[in-house]
């Protein structure tokens, strides 16, 4: 197994020239060319995973210094176990043990296939955990395994805890929507479909982030109208951005805004 130096996402040998998830028009090669890299060098560079507690029951887990793409990936647990959402693009066996001593993993996904990170590899150090990949994006794993399940639409992982297809960023996109996430106002965990902006008080709908493709003013109201039927009231991004509260007006408000600014409603001031 080699990992794309750029996306941190592994990859049976023997890989492509290029890594097929950087070559598309959302991601890009890095600059010295696509380069390969393993979990060993890695390690041997000083890599190490660091865990942080965003609130009661939910722990931030990121690469330091950062691997690939370099996302803050979530472990929420709840009293039936745990999820692991968008795995980090190095695992080891500390991490694994700091995970399990939540207690067990019910499951492990990805908000789209950019963070599908070392997933095979986590749920290896993890016990064999389920891998679930939304059959829409199939095409884009690079390394496949027995415990690689595919679903499409939503799917329960434990009470209160939901995985939900919404499309947008990659037709697979999903987010996880936790109940009893803020203090029981809800929480939902997004990837790149619904990404929390710095000003902490929007968010973007985007093709590529890197590379400023914006998706139609459509998507971006369907996706506010699929997920206003959730109840939630704070957003984690995949970089641990967040909408602290009010998260569903701030996404109603975003997406209208978006679809304002690619229809041409604020072009008087271009
Ligand atoms: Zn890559
Ligand atoms: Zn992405």
């Amino acid at each position: 197994m080699l990992i794309c130096a750029t996306c941190s996402v592994e990859r049976n040998q023997p890989v492509p020239e290029l890594c097929p998830i950087c070559s598309d028009e959302r991601q890009y090669i890095g600059e010295g060319g696509q380069q390969w890299t393993t979990l060993a060098a890695l390690a041997e560079a000083g890599h190490k995973i660091v865990v942080q507690e965003n609130e009661p029951g939910l722990f931030g887990l990121r690469a330091e210094p950062k691997v690939g793409i370099g996302q803050t990936a979530q472990l929420v647990v709840t009293g039936q176990g745990s999820m692991l959402w968008d795995p980090p693009g190095y695992a080891d066996d500390a991490a694994a043990e700091a995970i399990v001593a939540h207690g067990p993993v019910l499951a492990i996904a990805a908000s789209h296939p950019h963070m599908f990170g070392v997933q095979v590899e986590w749920s290896h150090r993890l016990g064999g955990v389920p891998i679930l990949v939304a059959e829409a994006d199939r095409e884009w794993l690079g390394r496949n395994d027995p415990n690689v399940s595919l679903w499409s639409g939503s799917k329960d992982i434990a009470d209160g805890l939901t995985l939900l297809q919404t499309g947008g960023h990659f037709p697979g996109s999903s987010v996880l929507h936790w109940a009893a996430g803020a203090g029981g106002r809800g929480v939902l965990l997004t990837g790149d479909s619904v990404f929390p902006n710095p000003d902490r008080r929007s968010v973007a709908f985007m093709r590529s982030y890197p590379n400023h493709l914006p998706l139609s003013g459509t998507v971006a109201l369907r996706l506010a109208e699929q997920l206003g039927g959730l109840e939630f009231d704070r957003i984690y991004g995949n970089f641990n951005n967040i909408i602290d509260s009010n998260a569903k007006a701030v996404l109603r408000e975003s997406a209208h805004r978006h679809a304002g600014w690619v229809r041409g409603d604020y072009d008087y001031l271009t």
